[in-house]
């Protein structure tokens, strides 16, 4: 690229790139070469760039500039891998205001309130000790679209006590899941779940960790789980990147709370001399449950292979059951 794109000065091509990330939520180092190169061109018509000649550097460049710009106003482009693709992702994200609130520009109450019961669903329903699923197909999500007595029994004790939340219908419901995945704050998978994107991760990172940390667990004490769920942590950090993990691996030894992104796994064995082993408990890493949607699909056969006998009968279900099942790891979910 020409040299005037490593000039750290603030010009019109940095706006007008600026003004791009504005309009498409994020972009990777690919996507920005042919619209660098296009932006530079535009700049100096008489020596084009092609995409090929914007680097990596030239594309860091622009984002450290633009970073001193916008800081005044509380925005930021930050970056992550992507959990599964490994693509990094950049993001303009605000770093003041929560995501949630900032989500309210967009969004009504009603529809924003079931966002938060989606993410709910997301992060306690589907995020157990036995399945960290973190994740929801549309059949589920759609079951939120009206609150249930329980939510409006939270909602009671907790804030909000706002409009009467009517809930939206199924077709509203529906439009908003879109919106969410057009907007890049979900992803939907090709097995149809819905999950938290990059961009998403960015953005709520300190709202998560606030709002399902730190938490009193929820209060039906006839679940079979409570005990287990009163110890367990919902929001884990990969013990390479230190990232938020929704998608990746869990330490064999179900209590631990190590997780691992899938492409983070062999650099912390690089880390720790070759040592196969969870960096905190010790145990091999050895045929790691899974975090993520597959969780649901491990929990399903997990019930198939059981017998469908383990679920119902709780504490109650005979030893011989319950070592079968903790043996393999009881990832059912419910
Ligand atoms: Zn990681
Ligand atoms: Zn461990």
């Amino acid at each position: 690229m020409s040299d005037n794109g490593a000039e750290d000065d603030y010009n019109n091509t940095h706006r007008a790139f600026l003004q791009a990330l504005l309009a498409r939520q994020t972009i990777t180092y690919p996507d920005a070469k042919p619209l660098l190169a296009a932006i530079q061109t535009a700049q100096s018509p008489d020596r084009p760039t092609l995409p090929e000649d914007v680097s990596q550097e030239d594309f860091e460049n622009y984002v450290h500039t633009l970073n001193a710009q916008i800081s005044p106003f509380d925005m930021e482009i930050r970056s992550t891998l992507h959990q599964t693709s490994k693509d990094r992702i950049y993001a303009l994200v605000n770093t003041t205001s929560d995501a949630l609130t900032q989500m309210a520009t967009i969004y009504t109450p009603d529809e924003l309130a079931f966002v938060k019961r989606v993410l709910d669903a997301m992060f306690e329903t589907y995020n157990t000790a036995r399945a960290e699923v973190m994740a929801l197909t549309s059949m589920q999500a759609l079951k939120l679209a009206k609150p249930s007595a329980s939510d409006e029994r939270r909602r009671e004790s907790t804030q909000t006590a706002a409009s009467a939340n009517a809930g939206l219908t199924m077709m509203q419901a529906e439009k908003v899941l879109a919106l969410l995945v057009e907007q890049e704050w979900f992803e939907l998978s090709q097995k149809g779940f819905y999950a938290l994107s990059p961009r998403g991760l960015m953005e709520l990172r300190g709202w998560l960790i606030d709002t399902y940390n730190d938490q009193p667990p929820a209060q039906n004490s006839d679940d079979e789980d409570e005990e287990d769920e009163a110890e367990h942590t919902k929001i884990k950090f990969c013990q390479a990147c230190r990232e938020i993990v929704t998608m990746g691996q869990r330490c064999p030894e179900l209590t631990c709370n190590a997780r691992l992104h899938n492409h983070c796994v062999r650099n912390l064995f690089r880390a720790q001399a070759n040592r196969e082993e969870c960096p905190l408990c010790k145990t091999a890493w050895q045929d790691a449950p899974p975090v993520g949607e597959k969780a649901a699909r491990h929990g399903a056969q997990q019930r198939r292979t059981t017998g469908g006998s383990t679920s119902a009968n709780g504490r109650r279900r005979t030893n011989e059951v319950a070592e079968e099942s903790d043996a393999e790891s009881g990832a059912e979910e419910d």
